[in-house]
């Protein structure tokens, strides 16, 4: 695939503060539960590395984590 390598992101539920900014960047990935403000990845959670990597920065929680995915 064109682009690089994939990441799989995967979310820390006991860092995450809610504010939905993984969900508004990749609305597919994220979805975020309005009932306990904690966000979940949906579907495969494989991103590019690059925009794996922006979305890991600017989670607020530092909630997000990236696992290489080997392939
Ligand atoms: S961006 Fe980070 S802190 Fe905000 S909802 Fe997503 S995982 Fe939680």
């Amino acid at each position: 695939m064109a682009g690089g390598e994939l990441m799989r992101v995967v979310i820390d539920q006991e860092l995450c503060i809610g504010g939905g900014i993984c969900e508004m960047l990749e609305p597919e990935m994220f979805e975020l539960d309005n009932d306990v403000v904690i966000s979940s990845v949906v579907g495969d959670g494989l991103l590019p590395r690059e925009r794996a990597e922006e979305v890991a920065d600017r989670c607020p929680g530092r909630a997000i984590a990236l696992v290489q995915e080997e392939i």
